[in-house]
């Protein structure tokens, strides 16, 4: 939960790498965290998909 204003821009850090940068809540319950932070949250699943051989 925070008590940032939701559905509008607004400049907040990061929870996570504490980056100031912009973001758009939706909901008082989304997670504080950039997109960047995100990716390398969900990296583990991506790079076991990517990892899997390709026959030719
Ligand atoms: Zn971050």
């Amino acid at each position: 939960m925070h008590n940032y204003p939701v559905q509008r821009s607004v400049m907040v850090a990061c929870h996570c790498c504490r980056v100031e940068q912009e973001f758009v809540f939706k909901s008082r319950s989304d997670h504080v965290i950039c997109k960047g932070c995100i990716r390398q949250q969900g990296s583990t699943a991506s790079t076991a998909a990517r990892s899997t051989p390709v026959t030719q």
